[in-house]
């Protein structure tokens, strides 16, 4: 009983300084450990199984957090420190709730953690303790760049937060890219660069990726899951990710050998069969912490300055984790706990029941729900412009979608993926956090992918028997939401389109959409 165990050792549990480690704060650089004292301080870590079901996570996202929790739990021990581990199968539920248990029969003078990435756990964790009678020190986070604080001041006064100029200030305050006061190359921003498609032949030239072989404790693992969380979404037959420090120190060397030098220009491309392309596969490791985010920013820059990658794929790179990383906690923690509930284009329809299966007439939706439910992975694009385009336009409640993400995906955790569903993806913030509703036809995919040449639909239609779901759901979003949009200039000119569409066809376009939701809400069947 593994309750037992560790209550039992609880008992005898005494000392100066108790760390509390969650499952995505795996590192002894963060915090905590300063000064760490392996004679007198101890480690708490807690695998509990609502942190898996609150959400109905994916196999392959549960098994990496366990996965990881274990290594690093190991390497702890093997490095001398105490680790007072409660392993799955306890009585507690929840991370509170063995938080509280543990410490009413231990014995530290210091409570401390590393702040929660999540506001929910703030809340719980902190209450926890003080009802154990003890209180918790919740120390800031240096894993990112930026503090809490430090976004807040950014965003202070300013009527629209955008993420460039957030960005800018980032790369002069940290010297990133930077060629004195100039940056690299003469400009911020090499987006224009990295939009490119493959074209009709398909990528040309791709690696095999670094994939991790499960040692025996993951295998372990990976049984466990398999057993306890059988009825959740998912495989587990792929899993190969970075679970240790060494191996995602390997992964980011790997990355930047051999995909960096073609990120930039195919980052927003996507292929039938390819899940992984030249991203770099990175998010997991980084959010856990076993990679920190300049380790990976370091070695992107100087991949650029020995000549070993070009500049609009390194400053894409950059971009990523040193823009739109640090930009998304700072909308987070900015705008929580009120931000979870916002719906601002009152989208009310339930998830269709395929993101969970994959099983859709539709080949896009197809390609990037299978590969998330095998990798637990997908890549930008997949996530923005398939599986949370077509959300927004059938009009899926934010917080179904927002289940969704958390779900499914090994890297995700509250703070990064709220914001990039709820804030980029489904607009349902009303544009805090972007600029306009990333809205586009079937087309979009079209031209960036191969999907639509092997798919039953066809994203030139918006009406008809074939007429592509994205096509014909695009135009009723901007009819449904026109009033809304009208005063955004950045959407003048799709709603200019929208005025040569004659009254017969929008009335087509609005029974064809019509049916498409009835028929997402089990209420009728389309041909
Ligand atoms: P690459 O394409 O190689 O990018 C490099 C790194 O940049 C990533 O590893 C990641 O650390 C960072 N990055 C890139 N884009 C973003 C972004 N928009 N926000 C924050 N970091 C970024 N990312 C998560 O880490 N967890 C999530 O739960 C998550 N949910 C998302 C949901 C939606 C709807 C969208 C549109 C994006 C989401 N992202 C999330 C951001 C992004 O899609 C993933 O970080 C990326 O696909 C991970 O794959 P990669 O490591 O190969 O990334
Ligand atoms: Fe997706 Fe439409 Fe293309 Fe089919 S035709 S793959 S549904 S965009």
């Amino acid at each position: 009983d593994p309750e037992r165990r560790v209550r039992v050792s609880a008992e005898k549990a005494q000392g100066r300084r108790l760390v509390v480690v969650l499952g995505d704060q795996l590192s002894t650089r963060l915090a905590p450990f300063d000064d760490f004292d392996k004679e007198r301080d101890a480690v708490w870590m807690a695998e509990v199984s609502g942190e898996s079901e609150y959400v109905w996570s994916a196999k392959q996202r549960i098994a990496y957090f366990l996965a990881a929790m274990r290594h690093f739990r190991d390497a702890l021990e093997a490095d001398g420190i105490r680790v007072f581990y409660l392993s799955l199968g306890s009585e507690s539920k929840s991370l509170g709730a063995a938080l509280k248990r543990f410490l009413e029969a231990a014995s530290f003078d210091d409570i401390v953690m590393t702040e929660p990435g999540e506001y929910r756990l703030v809340e719980e964790l902190a209450s926890a303790c003080g009802a154990a009678g003890r209180a918790l020190r919740m120390l800031e986070d240096r894993s990112f760049y930026c503090t809490r604080t430090d976004f807040a001041r950014h965003a202070r006064g300013r009527k629209q937060l955008r993420m460039e100029f957030f960005y800018r200030e980032l790369r002069r305050r940290f010297g990133v890219l930077m060629d004195g006061e100039e940056p690299a190359g003469g400009e911020w921003n090499f987006d224009a660069s990295n939009r490119e498609s493959f074209g009709k032949e398909g990528p040309e030239r791709l690696l095999p990726r670094a994939r991790f072989e499960p040692d025996e404790l993951t295998r372990e693992t990976i049984a466990e899951v398999e057993e306890r969380f059988a009825s959740h979404p998912g495989s587990l037959d792929t899993f190969a990710w970075p679970v240790t420090r060494e191996q995602a120190e390997e992964a980011l060397r790997h990355f930047i050998a051999d995909e960096l030098p073609q990120f930039g220009r195919f980052q927003d491309a996507m292929w039938t069969g390819e899940p992984f392309l030249h991203h770099s596969l990175l998010s997991g490791a980084i959010n856990v912490r076993l990679l920190d985010p300049r380790e990976a920013v370091a070695a992107a820059e100087e991949a650029f300055r020995k000549g070993r990658a070009p500049l609009e794929a390194v400053e894409g790179f950059v971009r990523q984790i040193l823009g739109w990383r640090e930009y998304v906690r700072g909308v987070y923690w900015l705008f929580m706990p009120g931000y979870l509930k916002r719906n601002e284009l009152g989208a009310e329809e339930p998830l269709p029941r395929f993101y969970w299966t994959g099983e859709t007439r539709m080949r896009c939706l197809r390609e990037a729900i299978g590969q998330t439910l095998q990798f637990g992975y997908a890549h930008h694009i997949q996530r923005l412009m398939v599986t949370g385009l077509y959300s927004l336009l059938l009009g899926v409640s934010p917080k179904a979608i927002h289940e969704w993400y958390l779900a499914v995906y090994i890297d995700a955790v509250e703070w990064v993926e709220l914001p990039n569903v709820l804030g980029m993806s489904q607009f349902a913030d009303g544009g805090d956090m972007a600029s306009k509703p990333y809205v586009a036809t079937g087309k979009y995919i079209q031209r960036m992918s191969n999907y639509c040449s092997g798919c039953a639909f066809d994203p030139g239609k918006r009406t008809g028997e074939d007429a592509c779901p994205f096509t014909t759901l695009y135009w009723d979003f901007l009819t449904r939401h026109r009033k809304r949009l009208e005063g955004n200039p950045r959407m003048r000119m799709q709603l200019r389109n929208l005025d040569r569409v004659n009254e017969s066809e929008r009335e087509a376009i609005r029974r064809k959409a019509e049916a498409i939701r009835a028929e997402n809400r089990g209420e009728g069947t389309r041909e």
